[in-house]
C-alpha cells in the first residue's frame, strides 16, 4: 500500500496533533502516524497546567513566558470547556528562599506579560486573611500570594486538537509506527508499520514530533542526520486518592527550593513534580520509590495535619522532559522548544525537541513557517487561533 501527502507527522502527542491541525488549516494534505494512542507519551503525564511558568521569569526567559501567556489567553477563548482559569496560592515562609519583593515583582511582570488580560490579577494576603481550608502549615508563614493560571486535561486537549485537525481533512493512522524515512530530491519516502503490514508514504516534509522518542526517529532517517544531544529528564506526579485539597498550591520544597504543585484532581490530590535523569526506553518510565518519598515529604511538611502519612493509597505517573544536554541541574535549564531541520533551506525533515504543552499552537505555527518553503502553495482554510476546540468523548473514532 502507498500514500501521498504534503506533511507527514510522526507522533500523536500535543505537538504532533498541533502541527497536523496547523498544516491542515493552511490547506495542506496531512497524515499523522501514532505508534500507540493519542497522548500515550508525555502529553498525558504533564502537570496539566496552561501557564506562563512563573519560575521561568527568574531565569529571564521573558520571551517564553510572554508566548505561553498569550497562548493561555487564546486557549481560554477557543477551548472554554477544556481550559479553565483558577486561583493559585503561593505561601511565603520566614525560612523561604525568596523575598516578598521578588514575588511581587514576578507577579507584576506576569500580569504585564499577560497584557493585563484575563488572569492577570493577583493579591498579597495576610496569613489569617486567606481562605485556605486544607491545613496549610502556619509556622513561619509570612504572606500568601494569590494569582491565576489555567488548568486542563492534557489527554483530552490532545484528542480535541486531533479532532479539529481531522475536521480540516487531516488523516490519522494508528497504531502506526514510522520505521524508516529516505530523503529524496522531491521530499521523503517513509515506511510505516501498521497492523503487521508495511505502508509507504511519500511526503514533501516529515515532522518528527515523537517527544522522548525524537532521537530514535531521527536515527531512522537516511542519509543519516547529525545526532542531537539531549537528556531525558523524568518528572513524577503522585495522586493521593484518600486526600483532596480544595485549593491549588505552588510550594517550594524546603530542602532544595524546587517548585512543587499540589492540586485538586477529580476526587484526589495531584502532587508534582520531580526531576531525575532517565536512560533507557521511554516507554518504560515509571515513578521511582525515591521520587515517591520525596513528594510525600513535601506534602507532609506543608500539610502536617491533613496529608496522608504514607504512600499506601498513592498512585502516580511519570513523564519525560526532553532538554538540551548539559551538566547543570535540569530545574535550571531552558524550556525553550528546539526545532532542528535536515537543511536550512526547504527542509525535508523537522524535529521538535522539548517544549510546553501550553505553547503547542505557537510551536505548530513556527514549524509550519520553517517547512513552508518545501510545501506546495495551498489556500488556507482556517486560523487556528480562532478555531474552537471541544472535548471528544471516549467513543470518538480517532481512537
Ligand atoms: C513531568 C512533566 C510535567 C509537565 N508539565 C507541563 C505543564 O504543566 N504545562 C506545560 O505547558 N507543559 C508541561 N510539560 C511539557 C509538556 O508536557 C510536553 O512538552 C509535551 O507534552 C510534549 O509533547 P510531544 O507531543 O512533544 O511528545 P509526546 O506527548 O511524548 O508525544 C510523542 C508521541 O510520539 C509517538 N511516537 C514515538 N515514536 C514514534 C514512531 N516511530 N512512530 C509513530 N509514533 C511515534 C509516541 O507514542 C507519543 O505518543 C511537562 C512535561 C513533563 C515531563
Amino acid at each position: 500500500m502507498s500514500d501521498r501527502c504534503d506533511v507527514l507527522v510522526v507522533g500523536g502527542g500535543i505537538h504532533g496533533v498541533g502541527v497536523a491541525q496547523a498544516a491542515a488549516a493552511a490547506g495542506h494534505s496531512v497524515i499523522l502516524v501514532e505508534q500507540r494512542a493519542l497522548a500515550a507519551g508525555t502529553s498525558s503525564r504533564s502537570s496539566k497546567l496552561i501557564h506562563g511558568g512563573l519560575r521561568y521569569l527568574e531565569r529571564g526567559s521573558l520571551g517564553l513566558v510572554r508566548e505561553c501567556l498569550r497562548e493561555r489567553t487564546i486557549m481560554l477563548s477557543v477551548a472554554p470547556e477544556l481550559v479553565r482559569l483558577e486561583q493559585f496560592y503561593l505561601p511565603l515562609y520566614a525560612d523561604g528562599r525568596r523575598y516578598q519583593w521578588q514575588l511581587l515583582t514576578g507577579l507584576s511582570l506576569y500580569a504585564l506579560l499577560t497584557g493585563f488580560g484575563p488572569g492577570s490579577g493577583f493579591a498579597r494576603l495576610k496569613p489569617g486573611a486567606a481562605d485556605l481550608p486544607d491545613g496549610l502549615l502556619q509556622d513561619g508563614l509570612r504572606a500568601i500570594f494569590r494569582y491565576q493560571d489555567a488548568r486542563t486535561d492534557d489527554r483530552a486537549l490532545t484528542r480535541a486538537v486531533m479532532a479539529s485537525a481531522m475536521e480540516l481533512g487531516a488523516r490519522l493512522l494508528m497504531p502506526a509506527e514510522l520505521m524508516s524515512a529516505q530523503l529524496g530530491t522531491d521530499g521523503v519516502h517513509a515506511r510505516c508499520r501498521m497492523a503487521g503490514n508495511e505502508t509507504e508514504i511519500h511526503c514533501k516534509a516529515l515532522v518528527n514530533a515523537a517527544g522522548p522518542w525524537a532521537t530514535t526517529v531521527m536515527a531512522r532517517v537516511m542519509p543519516a542526520l547529525p545526532a542531537m544531544q539531549v537528556d531525558l529528564i523524568q518528572g513524577t506526579h503522585l495522586i493521593f486518592r484518600d486526600w483532596r485539597v480544595q485549593r491549588n498550591y505552588y510550594l517550594e520544597n524546603p530542602r532544595d527550593g524546587r517548585g512543587i504543585f499540589v492540586l485538586p484532581w477529580s476526587d484526589s490530590t495531584l502532587v508534582g513534580t520531580t526531576e531525575t535523569r532517565f536512560e533507557g526506553d521511554p516507554a518504560a518510565v515509571r515513578p521511582k520509590p525515591a521520587e515517591r518519598r520525596y513528594l510525600l515529604s513535601v506534602v507532609r511538611h506543608y500539610f502536617p495535619d491533613t496529608a496522608p502519612r504514607d504512600l499506601s493509597a498513592a498512585t502516580g505517573f511519570a513523564g519525560l522532559r526532553v532538554l538540551p544536554s548539559g551538566s547543570g541541574h535540569a530545574f535550571h535549564r531552558s524550556r525553550e522548544t528546539l526545532l532542528e531541520t535536515d537543511r536550512r533551506r526547504n527542509p525535508r525533515v523537522l524535529s521538535i525537541f522539548g517544549g510546553k504543552l501550553t505553547a503547542w499552537r505557537a510551536t505548530a505555527e513556527k514549524v509550519l513557517a520553517r517547512i513552508a518553503g518545501s510545501l506546495p502553495e495551498r489556500s488556507p482554510l482556517a486560523d487556528t487561533s480562532r478555531l474552537r476546540l471541544d472535548p471528544v468523548d471516549e467513543s470518538w473514532p480517532g481512537d
